[in-house]
């Protein structure tokens, strides 16, 4: 039975600024980003980061530039990156102007510590010559504090009056090539910026709840405060902000964008119940080793392990391929149809078998 194709709301309508050869906002896709943990200075190592965050989806990648050896490491980087490199910017005027003499692609200015309008005006009027856009980052931790004083403490709109400051600043010189962000890591207080802030401008928002902290709790918190604002309409990129390796970010980011159906799947989408007492077969054992060994085949595939006939000939039947099992075994599906009965300790090899058929051969609708 076909299953209705439900969209998320519309999406907001903002501007596009060009991130190298990225466009962020306008029609272009929600775009999904990271950031490097090595010390930028270390060309190499930041290279292979670079690299790996690419490979698992990261689109822009973003990298501090703290130091005079930060900006020499980033002149280095910049041409050999395969993705857009932004320069992440706090506290030191010279290393926004460092950063654009080595070639970013955009900058990231925080508000909240880099405060002297006179430099500010400077950076934007030094970007806006080369043509690179800077997004206004302000984070919940470092709020400029005469906003935090005149809203009472870091509120949503304590934050949007520090992100519009900034950008009076910037029109001040005629620079208006920008993109925000207003990340906290209270979830509710995140979602209650970037609302606010939607309202306000037509630029667009890089979203992300700052600080989200180490695996699982991390994926949940940030999906928690991204998603909610995307199924809203509201957001043009996207980071998770996790305690953990990098590649996770960029991992997550793309698969949060898969799976609300806002950028078409490079990979493989693994359905799997979560098991009950009323399993037939050892669902986590089947699933977990299907799921190991179909990712090593990089397909674009749906693939179903479900553990009875509750929800098992639903999901199965809508699948690529499916398991729906029974007593010891299983009916294996392809693209709705019933091709074969399988034993338990074959299901993973037959799905993988047909994963590697449809990869030679095709798939009929
Ligand atoms: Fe339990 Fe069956 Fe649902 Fe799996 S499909 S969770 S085994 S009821």
């Amino acid at each position: 039975m076909a299953r209705e194709q439900v969209t998320l709301a519309k999406r907001r309508v903002a501007r596009a600024v060009r991130v190298g050869k990225v466009t962020v906002g306008g029609d272009s896709p929600i775009s999904v980003q990271s950031m490097t943990t090595t010390k930028t200075a270390d060309v190499e190592g930041t290279l292979v980061q670079i690299y790996s965050l690419a490979a698992a989806g990261a689109e822009i990648v973003r990298c501090t530039c703290n130091s005079q050896d930060a900006a020499d490491g980033l002149r280095q980087i910049i041409p050999r990156s395969p993705v857009p490199i932004v320069a992440d910017i706090h506290f030191h005027v010279e290393m926004a102007l460092a950063a654009l003499e080595a070639g970013v692609a955009a900058l990231r200015l925080n508000p909240g510590n880099l405060r002297k309008p006179e430099e500010i005006k400077l950076v934007a009027r030094e970007a806006g010559a080369r043509g690179v856009p800077i997004r206004i980052g302000v984070n919940a931790g470092s709020l400029h504090p005469d906003f935090a004083k005149r809203y009472g403490g870091i509120t949503a709109e304590a934050m949007v009056a520090s992100a519009l400051h900034e950008l009076e600043l910037f029109h001040e010189v005629g620079f208006d090539d920008v993109a925000f962000s207003v990340k906290a890591s209270n979830v509710a207080l995140m979602i209650a910026a970037y609302r606010l802030l939607a309202e306000r401008v037509d630029h667009p928002l890089h979203l992300g709840v700052t600080e989200a902290g180490p695996l699982p709790g991390g994926l949940i918190k940030a999906t928690a405060g991204i998603a909610t604002l995307l199924a809203e309409g509201i957001g043009d990129t996207i980071r998770y902000s996790l305690t953990a390796d990098p590649v996770e970010e960029a991992r997550a980011g793309r698969q949060l964008l898969e799976s609300l159906g806002l950028r078409e799947r490079k990979g493989l989408d693994f359905i799997a119940c979560p098991s009950c007492g009323r399993a037939e077969i050892d669902v986590v054992a089947v699933a977990t080793e299907a799921q190991r060994e179909l990712e090593k085949l990089g397909l674009p595939l749906q693939v179903a392990v479900m553990g009875c006939n509750v929800n098992g000939p639903g999901e199965a039947r809508e699948a690529d391929i499916g398991i729906a099992a029974g007593k010891g075994k299983g009916h294996l599906f392809i693209k709705g149809k019933i091709v074969e009965v399988v034993p338990e300790a074959r299901m993973v090899e037959a799905l993988v078998e047909e994963a590697q058929a449809i990869m030679s051969e095709g798939i009929e609708a």
